[in-house]
């Protein structure tokens, strides 16, 4: 069995290798929740200093609850995202009230701030609860080593995870499995250069075995479509009208296009403007469009931003536009 054999191997690396930090060893929960909030966007040097004058300003849950939210605050000074000082604050107040720390994966879930994550990295190694705590190390080192290329940012991806990771937790030693698992991921199976020369599982390494340690994990890239308006004016004078060609640097680079007005006030012309149509959705890749569609009949003809030109409006068929184009023009 792969799993037995991966975990019985991860753990006497750890018992070897495994990293001096000042809260290994304590079992207090309050001192295991301040290294794990302080960790998760914090290097661990700078944090094992944090950590140390925290728990010397704040050695007990009591003493950070009684303490004000500026006190609290000033000594969190420099880590940044100070929300986490702010809901681990709140958190302590909820544990004095509640008479002590909870002793559940539910109870600690439903302390201010606490996520999945942190809730059973405290219960394993405060209380010893069977609960495997996956953060990205162990996303990178359980997609290499079994060959996982579900995308680790997508629910289905969460799900495979925990559920393997829960699976290779070895029984009443989540504690040591899971300090194991991110030590491992941090100081060996690291993102750019893993050790697998001298990796205790490198022998059932599917990643190493396949040479795809480079391509795991897999993350799916989020798209983020942008909308973007254009109002596009087609003027018309005696049987002639507006072009320009589209520069480059932009979509439809050397397509033809109405006058066009992006982010800008329309034309204060004698004869009003027509509305032809509002709101025409087009999907690009990356970006949703949507425009307006005026029509002017200008009885003088009026002066064009650079880079239009006249051309006969029976011509206007014969210069390439984009798809959106045609559909607005289609309308007149
Ligand atoms: S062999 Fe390399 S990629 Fe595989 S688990 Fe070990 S360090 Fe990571």
């Amino acid at each position: 069995m792969h799993e037995s054999a991966f975990s019985t191997a991860l753990l006497r690396w750890f018992a070897q290798y495994g990293r001096e930090l000042p809260w290994r060893g304590i079992s207090d929960p309050y001192g295991i929740w301040v290294s794990e909030v302080i960790l998760q966007q914090t290097r661990i040097e700078q944090g094992r200093d944090y950590w140390l004058r925290f728990m010397d300003r704040f050695p007990t849950v009591e003493a950070l609850a009684t303490a004000t939210e500026d006190e609290v605050l000033r000594l969190w000074q420099g880590l940044g995202y100070y929300s986490r000082a702010r809901n681990m604050h709140a958190a302590a107040r909820q544990i004095v009230e509640q008479g002590g720390f909870p002793q559940t994966i539910e109870g600690l879930r439903a302390l201010k701030g606490v996520g999945d994550y942190t809730a059973a990295a405290v219960g394993s190694m405060a209380f010893n609860l069977p609960a495997a705590a996956v953060d990205g190390n162990v996303y990178r080192v359980l997609a290499r080593h079994f060959g996982i290329d579900v995308p680790i940012n997508t629910a289905q991806g969460k799900h495979t995870f925990q559920a393997l990771a829960s699976e290779l937790l070895p029984e009443g030693k989540a504690s040591a499995f899971n300090q194991a698992m991110m030590d491992f991921g941090a100081t060996w199976c690291t993102p750019k250069s893993p050790r697998c020369l001298d990796c205790p599982v490198a022998d059932t390494c599917d990643a190493l075995h396949t040479g795809r340690t480079g391509l795991l994990p897999v993350k799916e890239k989020k798209l983020t479509v942008k909308e973007r308006h254009l109002t596009y004016i087609y003027v018309r004078h005696q049987g002639m009208t507006a072009l320009r060609r589209r520069p480059a640097g932009d979509i439809w680079q050397g397509l033809w296009e109405p006058l066009l007005i992006e982010n800008g006030d329309l034309p204060q012309w004698e004869t009003p403007l027509k509305l032809v149509a509002s709101n025409v959705k087009h999907v690009l890749t990356h970006r949703v469009l949507l425009a307006d569609f005026f029509l002017a009949e200008p009885t003088r003809r009026p002066g064009l931003p650079p880079g239009y030109i006249w051309v006969k409006e029976s011509q206007v068929g014969e210069y390439a536009l984009p798809r959106l184009v045609e559909k607005l023009l289609s309308l007149l």
